[in-house]
């Protein structure tokens, strides 16, 4: 059988390896490399799963083109299937793999990497053996039309395959390749796709604050509100540029705020900077350090708390604000410590897809059957982010990559 995989990325070289086995796997890609994507991955440093592969990690679009469709299509089947393909043990059954190809791997934390913590490499390996079982790659190749024959096969490029995986990720680093074409593709066969927003990424504060906390990297809590309601919270290290607030925890908050963002809805961050503090214990803890160091003024009272910068904004913040002028130092000090507690930043945008590590949407996955295949096209399979499935940080996408695209390349090769 002739199967053809567009895309070498995560899920395409995973379809392919999965599909080789007596079969000729043909992958077109449009970059003269295999994985640029996954070789960046985890800071170079392929994390591609996770301990906690609990669903809560996962999520799909709340972007459909048609709100009537997202309220009767959605939800328990689609988590099912998201479900069943990550399977039992999908980060055991990937550390496995890796194993049988002779790439050691480690557990830090709750993420699994390679043991040589290098993504280079470990795509160099995958290619190897890829071409090592048969498969071809032809590389230079952007598939922009593809045709069910009269004899329900498909056409590339005047070429014939008995089967098509979709691999070709979704528009996050378009860089990398994945600029959305794919999705185009799919609608060609009739499939849905739903609105996309990327997600994973950076958001955009004022101008004028961002360059005052440039380069400061703190651990908190963040907490995202949408029209002043608290959507979400994350702990972790927060980082600030000249206009953004970014790091791990702002990552995966990103995931619930970059629609109201584009929405155009009021959102905002709140920064939990004194986390370990309870906020019905920090009276206490503001006189435990007055017994100590209450005869300083503020600036000296909170020396040592926060990065100099963070102290200096909230100065600025609160001695600004209304009830400053004239209050005793114990009022300004509790002023000082609940601006720390909930340090507030309007969000003006988000970093974009250029800045983006995954995309949130893509093909509908009510369309898509439990061995990737298409509901609507025999012989058309997905795998990947182009599918409207997104992660945590932590592996969660890449596992995802890794089990479609085993999925996919296990059924279209007959070899479940
Ligand atoms: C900087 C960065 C770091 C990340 N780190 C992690 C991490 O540590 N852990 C994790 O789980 N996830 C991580 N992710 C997310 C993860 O990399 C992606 O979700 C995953 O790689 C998606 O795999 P994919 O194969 O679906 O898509 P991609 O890896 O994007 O691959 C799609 C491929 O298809 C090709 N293509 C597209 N259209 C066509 C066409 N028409 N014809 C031919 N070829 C085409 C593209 O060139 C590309 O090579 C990270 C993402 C980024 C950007």
């Amino acid at each position: 059988m002739k199967i053809a995989i567009i895309g070498a990325g995560a899920a395409g070289l995973f379809a392919a390896y999965y599909a080789s086995n007596h079969n000729q796997v043909t992958v077109f890609e449009k970059n003269d490399i295999a994985g640029k994507k996954l070789r960046l991955t985890g800071n170079g440093r392929l994390n591609y799963s996770n301990a906690d592969l609990s669903m809560s990690h996962y999520e799909h679009s709340y972007g459909l083109v048609d709100p009537d469709f997202l309220q009767s299509m959605f939800l328990e089947d689609d988590c099912k299937l998201i479900d069943s393909v990550i399977g039992e043990d999908g980060n055991m059954e990937f550390t496995r793999f890796f194993e049988t190809i002779g790439v050691r791997t480690t557990k830090i934390g709750d993420c699994f990497y390679p043991y040589m913590e290098r993504a280079g490499e470990v795509s160099d390996i995958l290619y190897e053996v890829l071409l090592r079982k048969g498969v071809e790659f032809r590389f230079g190749s952007e598939i922009k039309e593809i045709i069910k024959n009269d004899t329900e096969r498909f056409v590339i490029n005047g070429e014939i395959f008995d089967k098509v995986i979709l691999t070709t990720g979704g528009k996050a680093a378009p860089k990398t390749g994945s600029d959305g074409g794919g999705y185009k593709l799919a609608r060609s066969f009739g499939h849905s796709v739903t609105y996309t927003y990327p997600v994973l990424v950076a958001l955009e504060i004022l101008k004028e604050i961002g360059e005052k906390l440039a380069g400061v990297r703190i651990k908190g809590t963040v907490s995202g509100y949408v029209d002043g309601e608290k959507i979400s919270s994350s702990k972790g290290e927060i980082q600030f540029t000249n206009n953004t607030i970014s790091g791990i925890c702002v990552f995966q908050l990103s995931r619930r705020l970059t629609k109201p963002i584009e929405e155009g809805r009021s959102v905002e961050v709140s920064c939990d900077l004194l986390d370990d503090v309870k906020d019905e214990e920090l009276s206490d803890y503001i006189e435990k350090r007055d017994k100590l160091l209450g005869d300083l003024p503020l600036g000296e009272f909170i020396k040592g708390l926060v990065p100099e910068k963070i102290s200096e904004y909230i100065l600025d913040v609160i001695s600004s604000g209304e009830g400053f002028d004239g209050a005793d130092e114990t009022t300004k000090r509790m002023l000082f410590f609940k601006a720390l507690k909930n340090l507030r930043f309007t969000i003006m945008g988000h970093a974009g897809y250029e800045n983006a590590q995954c995309t949130r949407g893509g093909v509908v996955l009510s369309e898509i059957g439990e061995n990737m295949e298409s509901k609507l096209c025999p012989g058309l399979f997905f795998a990947g982010e182009m599918v409207d499935v997104d992660g945590d940080c932590g592996g969660y996408n890449l596992q995802w990559a890794f089990s479609s695209g085993k999925v996919a390349g296990s059924s279209a090769g007959e070899n479940a």
